[in-house]
């Protein structure tokens, strides 16, 4: 292939005439400076990855024109949603790098509850529209990730122990196969597929058009922080975990061992301090649920406790100051078998040691409706721990060692009660015994066979990926 060489950078950049004949969005190389920079820019400042070149879809004729481009140029292609890809998937040095961000659409019909979404639109964005009807599905607990990546790789959120997870809410998807043929995924039309996409991620195509389930949940809801001193962690967590227990399933929640925020609302002593907050929300009639949570809020009385009736957006915008775009990110999780307070010790103890104050651990009960669906239904399965567990090494610094190093010692100190079978993700390491176990033995083969079926050539390999059965891959590299 002819390469030419960009005057900004001596970097070879492809021959572009081809794509640019079929493709109606930009096209950026690195000799397009900050619009390029922009553009290849993903939330985890570990990856600045550098693609030859950002095809930024606005179409799906669009997707066709670059799947077909990168494949005849013999270059890898990544796929770019939301960019929140804690392993960086969403980043490339080299390849094309698909951009969906300009596919932004939006339907909401209230009467049918379902909406009809883009796969570049975040969660904040899918929200606002769904809460202009008082509806609501499974969403990130961060505004700012994508729905697509979310909702394929399973998509755990507060709303999860009342309608499961997001992808048990998706009805219906539009599918970019890498030989460019657009199909249909539900129950009825491809149905092999449709399962596969609930939490199989990337590997079998682009997803053009998520059609997702939708709930009535507030606008106005029940619910929100309560914030305690680090040294009463251990008490806290096991108050948490026993009123979990019996709550209903319209009780969302989880215990997080942070650094208390420089706000107004958290008492001067308390600022900056290392902390344990819990997190609870009750999607139901706001009076009930001032009578559920009375308890929470009552123990230990707590020096910060801003729970009460509030916006079902602000729920889901609650954590969003606490990891910011562009910070170094290292992230672990696992499914636990229980919570004993053995576990509860290691937790606090691997907590009081974080090597950054950013970095946090979160504890959380399933339960309710993730439990209630059967195991095969979707690949990812796990669906009967009671807790799991989020490690997130969050730093600015350029110690990286010393901040992975944390997150893996909490990792190894939680072992004895985690059990396989967490999305994938929530991991920044994934190798192929992480994907196999995720999955388990039964529903990994089966995601094979639908790998050969759909993407037999392994095109769509910068994810979890899982390797088709004709082909010896390593680290995304053939040979
Ligand atoms: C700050 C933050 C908060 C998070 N909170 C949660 C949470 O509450 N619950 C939870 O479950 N997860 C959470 N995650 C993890 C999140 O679900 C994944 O990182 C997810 O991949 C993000 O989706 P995205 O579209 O933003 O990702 P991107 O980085 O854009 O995409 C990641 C990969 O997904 C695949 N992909 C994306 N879009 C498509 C598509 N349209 N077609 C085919 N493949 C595609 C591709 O392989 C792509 O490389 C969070 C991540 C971050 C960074």
């Amino acid at each position: 292939m002819t390469q030419t060489t960009s005057p900004l950078d001596a970097e070879p950049v492809p021959d572009l005439g081809r794509l640019r004949a079929g493709f109606s969005g930009e096209i950026l190389t690195p000799a397009d400076g900050e619009r390029y920079d922009d553009a290849r820019t993903v939330f985890n400042a570990m990856f600045d990855r550098r693609p030859a070149v950002i095809a930024r879809a606005t179409c799906d004729g669009d997707v066709v024109a670059a799947l077909l481009f990168a494949q005849s140029a013999r270059l890898p292609i990544a796929i770019r949603a939301g960019g929140h890809s804690v392993a960086g998937y969403s980043a490339i040095d080299g390849g094309v790098l698909l951009d969906l961000r300009p596919m932004k659409q939006i339907q909401v019909d209230p009467l049918a509850r379902r909406a009809r979404v883009g796969p570049g639109v975040t969660w904040g964005e899918l929200d606002r529209a769904t809460q202009e009807h008082g509806l609501a599905t499974t969403g990130g607990r961060m505004t700012t990730t994508g729905v697509a990546g979310f909702v394929l790789g399973s998509g755990s959120g507060w709303l999860e122990r009342l309608h499961g997870f997001a992808c048990d809410n998706l009805a219906s998807a539009r599918v970019i196969t890498a030989d460019g043929r657009i199909l249909t995924a539900n129950e009825t039309e491809n149905p092999d597929l449709f399962w596969g996409l609930r939490g199989g991620g990337g590997n079998f195509g682009v997803v053009t058009e998520f059609e997702l389930r939708l709930h009535p949940v507030g606008p106005t809801i029940y619910g929100g922080m309560l914030i305690h001193p680090r040294e009463r962690a251990s008490e806290v967590l096991r108050f948490f975990r026993d009123f979990m227990h019996s709550a209903p399933r319209e009780v969302a929640g989880g215990a997080i061992l942070m650094t208390a925020p420089p706000a107004p609302f958290v008492p001067p002593e308390l600022r900056g301090q290392q902390a344990v907050s819990v997190l609870a929300a009750y999607f139901g009639d706001s009076g009930e649920g001032a009578e559920v949570l009375a308890p929470l809020r009552a123990f230990g009385d707590p020096p910060v406790d801003l729970v009460g009736p509030m916006p079902y957006l602000d729920l889901q915008a609650i954590t969003d100051a606490g990891n910011p775009p562009g910070r170094r990110n290292y992230w672990t999780s696992d499914l636990l078998t229980g919570l004993p307070d053995e576990a509860i010790a290691a937790l606090v103890e691997r907590a009081n040691a974080a090597t950054s104050p950013a970095s946090v651990t979160i504890v959380a009960p399933y339960g309710g409706a993730v439990a209630e669906v059967p195991e095969d239904a979707v690949p990812i399965g796990g669906r009967s721990a009671p807790w799991f567990y989020h490690c997130y090494g969050i730093w600015t610094d350029r110690d990286d060692e010393r901040h992975i190093g944390w997150v893996k010692a909490t990792t190894a100190a939680l072992r004895p009660w985690a059990r396989s079978g967490m999305a994938l993700n929530f991991f920044s390491d994934v190798d192929r015994d992480r994907v196999r176990s995720a999955f388990g033995d039964g529903k990994y083969r089966r995601l094979v066979a639908l790998k050969d079926r759909y993407d037999p050539d392994n095109v769509f390999r910068m994810n979890q990926n899982v390797r088709p059965s004709s082909m010896r891959l390593d680290h995304g590299r053939l040979h």
